[in-house]
């Protein structure tokens, strides 16, 4: 079982890694961003009060976000092991996947960040906004706060795995795959 934290700010390329990663080491891909998106989809209560929070660049409640977790972990008892995409996003959510990941007698082998700079983090969320129907990649502003918010409550998380010795720093810049390759690096080292 190989279960990886895929870390980082708003367009550091975090879902577009994590696509390639889920194939070549066979993981399940858990990304609370895309969850809540489908929520939003389908309508469901939640999906539209997330809906308001997310239109904004804000987080999402932890209790929320954490059960939405809980969930897919007990969906896929099976999977060979998961990426953590956007989530923890704050130290309460990543004690918490501890709990629950303990309670299943499994944990977190690696915590990756992504590094990249702030300004080509917006210029990538902008073009992607130009291509997608995300709201929250279409305004300067919301991206500007979305970034604000990682500084916030979101970074100090990295403190949380580099105590318990599972933080590796990947430089985020340059081609996807020359990223792919210092991340799959980092994870066969580790192996
Ligand atoms: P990005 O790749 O831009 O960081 P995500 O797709 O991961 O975006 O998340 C989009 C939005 O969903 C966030 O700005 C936040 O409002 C909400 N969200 C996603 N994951 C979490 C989380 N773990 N905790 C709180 N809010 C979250």
């Amino acid at each position: 079982m190989l279960n990886v934290v895929l870390f980082g700010p708003p367009g550091a390329g975090k879902g577009t890694q994590s696509e390639k990663l889920i194939e070549k080491f066979n993981l399940k891909h858990l990304s609370t961003g895309d969850i809540l998106r489908a929520a939003i989809k389908n309508q469901t209560p939640l999906g539209l009060e997330a809906k308001k929070i997310i239109d904004k660049g804000n987080l999402v409640p932890d209790d929320v976000v954490i059960g939405l977790i809980s969930r897919e972990l007990d969906e896929h008892k099976d999977a060979q092991g998961f990426i953590f995409d956007g989530f923890p996003r704050t130290t309460v959510q990543a004690k918490e996947l501890d709990t629950m990941l303990d309670s299943k007698g499994l944990h977190i082998n690696l915590m990756m960040a992504l590094e990249v700079e702030h300004q080509e983090l917006i210029k990538r969320l902008l073009n992607r906004g130009l291509q997608s129907a995300r709201p929250d990649d279409q305004n300067v502003e919301i991206i500007e706060n979305r970034i604000k918010v990682y500084g916030e409550y979101t970074k100090v998380v990295a403190d949380y795995y580099k105590a318990q010795g599972k933080f590796v720093s990947i430089h985020g810049m340059g081609t996807i795959d020359e990223i792919f390759e210092r991340i799959s690096k980092a994870i066969t080292e580790h192996k």
